[in-house]
């Protein structure tokens, strides 16, 4: 049996499956402290004899073998987990391999194994909802070096009609700080989803999210770029994204048909499970 855990910082999702990845037994656990949400977890896979586990993790987390936060989740905002040694817990209750990477890294997994980049050996999975957070997957390997990626937090230039500060405790005007979901609701005062019928709300959205899709393209040349999220369900920002992307790359690399290259998830919500059983089924292959 293979289980999986797709840990966000709003809900931990835990399913097993067998080696053809057909999903047995799942459930949904709230985030709060790890004692309590881990206790659960555990609760929950101690019913069943596993053979490996994957774990993908909302983050930032330790993703370095050399390093001595390997398995931690580092320097969240969500404070209860700050330097928490999420996987050596796992690793403490269940002697068994444990696949570790970041949740968007799983999901980027999920989909190009199983989802919109199947047949491809790259792609990029971008949420953009609480948080903007991007993963890859670079020759079928989630793409880490000293750490993760962190593609929400690139630099965008300013829409000139935008005088919005940015929300990013970091760095204020990142991409995130200007184009995630909490930011759309502070610029204006209501909940992305009531606005649907804004149309400014939705180029400027697209003029921001154009530049970092614009970027990753130029960096790793992915053969997808997936993006996911509660904002992404406002399906009017493909084709906006679309042409601003095309706009600005202006003919100087040539990409895949935007129209099958900037696309939605397949998997749904699913990605990021799918992509941690994937990676449990990793760890059994080694
Ligand atoms: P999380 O990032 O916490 O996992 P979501 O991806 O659902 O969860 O992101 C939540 C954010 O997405 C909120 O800021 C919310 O306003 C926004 N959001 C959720 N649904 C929609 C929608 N249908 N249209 C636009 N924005 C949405
Ligand atoms: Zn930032």
């Amino acid at each position: 049996m293979l289980g999986a855990i797709e840990a966000g910082g709003t809900k931990f999702v835990c399913a097993i499956s067998d080696e053809a990845l057909t999903i047995k037994e799942r459930i949904t656990i709230p985030t709060t402290t790890p004692e309590e949400t881990l206790g659960k977890v555990f609760e929950f896979f101690d019913q069943f004899e596993l053979d490996s586990m994957g774990i993908g993790s909302f983050g930032p987390i330790g993703v370095n073998k050399d390093t001595e936060s390997y398995g931690y989740v580092t320097t969240t905002p969500k404070t209860a987990w700050k330097h928490t040694d999420f996987l050596g817990k796992v690793k403490e209750r269940y002697n068994i391999p444990v696949g570790w990477t970041t949740d968007v890294n799983a999901a980027a997994l999920g989909e190009l194994e199983r989802g919109a980049a199947k047949g491809k050996s790259s792609c990029i999975y971008l949420t953009v909802g609480t948080g903007i957070g991007g993963g890859a997957v670079v020759d079928g390997k989630p793409l880490e070096g000293f750490g993760h990626p962190e593609m929400g937090h690139v630099l965008v230039k300013m829409h000139p009609d935008d005088t919005f500060e940015g929300v990013c405790p970091y760095h204020k005007n990142c991409l995130e700080g200007l184009a995630a979901g909490p930011a759309i609701e502070k610029r204006y005062g209501k909940k992305a989803q009531e606005l649907t019928d804004r149309k400014e709300v939705w180029e400027i959205e697209a003029f921001y999210l154009a530049q970092a899709l614009m970027n990753y393209t130029l960096i790793l040349s992915p053969e997808k770029i997936i993006l996911g999220g509660g904002v992404m369900k406002q399906k009017q920002l493909f084709p906006l994204i679309r042409n601003e992307f095309q706009t600005l790359l202006n003919g100087y690399v040539e990409t895949p048909d935007l129209d099958t290259y900037i696309i939605s998830p397949e998997l749904g919500d699913d990605a990021g499970i799918t992509g941690s059983l994937l990676l449990a089924l990793k760890e059994l292959e080694k």
